[in-house]
């Protein structure tokens, strides 16, 4: 094999002058999957090249890149590490190299693996390189042609067994509010223990939000007033387990606005998107057919979507069933029906009373709802149309928090820094309320608030003196006139 070339041309080294990246934070480790080895020395992955015939990375999408540079400041792996490798340019030029016949080393898949998927990349480049498709045939490749080392199989194993399945998940809520309500988180977060012990265990056990009451969501919600429209609406994997207030608000809200709400929750499942981010084709594929299913015949004007990370795949429908002559128009026409919640109710326009809401508010742009959905104005102006509340914005706001679906899972180290500096750029905007709307965005930036305080805490959420929201919440809260503590409470 010929080792991949440190760097492209046209990079920093070969005489071009990129915005210079923000100075890596210092003592940063790329995560173990990872192995560093810009050289290539680890040595190829036994087998071939790098890619197959089905869907690789389409060589006309890597030879946009121009290789500017642009691009660095906004990718987070960059930000944490400094390697040309672990940016979107030297991704691509690996990706390159693939095409060229390279074989899939350890280290390239490795490069490719820390990609937490956040498009910030997309919207930095001034060429218009569609990153977006890049990396997901990149990872498609990687999850069939690249063997894992055993350890890294079983945790992906046990992951994907239990995050695509609602059923399963909510399962897990009674030990989990057992767990909670004793005292015994507590003392393991004093002991400080389990993440010596058992890593992933804590930060799965950090993430997991203070669990409330979860009544099973009605099949269909009357629209309040005259009818305007049939909407639609995914109750989620993670969101229904685990956030079911945001999925009751977000209907109450549609409703309000004078949407009939079809939720149908006995036949929904995954919408497929963790599966798709992470190269898992059949699998995701198998998810978006079922859901489409669930839908047909229900005669919904839009689909609506609270979970940013969702909304773009499902968006995407139609590309993931192209080839399927079955499904391949149905998911087209199903994808231009999707919405997320914002955006639809900024195409509506209100109708429901908005009262006042004497609060201020720091909005955090999940990536994929602002880089790979592009809806940043109407969450805004959704909350700027409420009375007497007050928008503050977050610093750098293009750069990820590191929840990235499972990434935070998978790479628990940097996602911990990365969270940690996004939860410092809220804190810095004093507001009192977080909101965002990504369900793995406020589990990944409220674990970190208490870490960042220095708060010894066992809460869940919140500690450190700010509250927790879902966009759908504050309207619902601000539409049904609810006192701000009911908010403020959300932690
Ligand atoms: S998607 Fe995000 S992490 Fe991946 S290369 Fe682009 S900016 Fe970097
Ligand atoms: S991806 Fe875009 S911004 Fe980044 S180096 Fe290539 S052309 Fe420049």
């Amino acid at each position: 094999m010929t080792s991949p070339d440190p760097l492209p041309p046209g990079s920093a080294a070969a005489g071009a002058s990129p915005p210079a990246p923000e100075a890596p934070s210092p003592g940063g480790t790329r995560p173990a999957s990872a192995p560093r080895d810009v050289l290539g020395l680890l040595g190829p992955a036994p087998g071939g090249p790098a890619f197959d015939g089905h869907r690789p990375p389409p060589a006309d999408l890597v030879a946009d890149c121009v290789h500017c540079g642009f691009c660095l400041p906004t990718c987070p792996t960059y930000v944490l590490w400094g390697e040309e490798m672990d940016s979107p340019r030297g991704r691509i030029h690996l990706m390159r190299q693939g095409l060229e016949g390279e074989p899939l080393s350890d280290s390239m898949v490795g490069h490719f693996d820390a990609c937490l998927g956040c498009m910030a990349c997309v919207t930095a480049c001034p060429s218009g390189v569609r990153y977006d498709t890049l990396i997901e045939n990149t990872r498609q490749q990687v999850e069939r042609r690249h063997h894992r080392p055993a350890r890294e199989r079983a945790l992906r194993a046990a992951v994907f067994a239990l995050f695509p399945y609602p059923k399963r998940l909510r399962l897990l809520r009674g030990p989990l509010r057992a767990y909670q309500a004793s005292g015994l988180r507590r003392l393991v977060a004093r002991s400080g223990l389990l993440p010596r012990l058992a890593p992933t265990l804590a930060t799965l056990e950090s993430l997991a939000p203070r669990l409330t009451r979860a009544p099973k969501p009605p099949d269909r919600v009357p629209a309040y007033g005259p009818r305007r429209a049939v909407v639609g609406m995914l109750t989620g994997c993670v969101q229904s387990a685990f956030f079911p207030g945001v999925n009751a608000a977000t209907a109450r809200v549609l409703a309000a606005e004078g949407c009939e709400v079809v939720i149908n929750p006995g036949r929904q499942g995954c919408c497929g998107a963790l599966s798709v981010h992470n190269g898992r084709e059949a699998e995701a594929q198998a998810f978006a057919r079922n859901l489409i299913d669930a839908f047909a015949d229900t005669g919904i004007d839009y689909f609506v979507v609270n979970a940013a990370g969702c909304g773009s795949s499902l968006k995407e429908y139609g590309q993931l069933l192209a080839d399927d002559p079955a499904y391949a128009e149905r998911a087209a026409g199903f994808a231009a029906r999707v919405r997320d919640l914002a955006e639809l109710l900024v195409e509506l326009g209100p109708v429901a009373r908005r009262h006042p809401l004497p609060v201020s508010v720091a909005y955090h742009d999940a990536c994929h709802l602002g880089h790979a959905q592009g809806v940043r104005s109407q969450p805004r102006e959704l909350l700027r149309a409420i009375p007497e509340l007050e928008l503050r914005e977050i610093a750098d706001p293009e750069l990820c928090c590191g929840s990235a679906g499972v990434w935070n899972i998978l790479n628990p180290e940097p996602a911990a820094r990365l969270g940690e500096r996004k939860a410092r750029d809220v804190l810095a905007t004093g507001a009192r309320l977080l909101v965002t709307a990504n369900p793995g965005c406020l589990m990944q930036i409220t674990a970190a608030i208490p870490r960042l305080v220095g708060t010894a805490s066992a809460e869940p959420a919140g500690a450190g003196g700010i509250a927790v929201a879902h966009t759908a919440q504050v309207l619902d809260a601000s539409i049904r006139r609810l006192p701000v503590e009911r908010l403020l409470s959300t932690r």
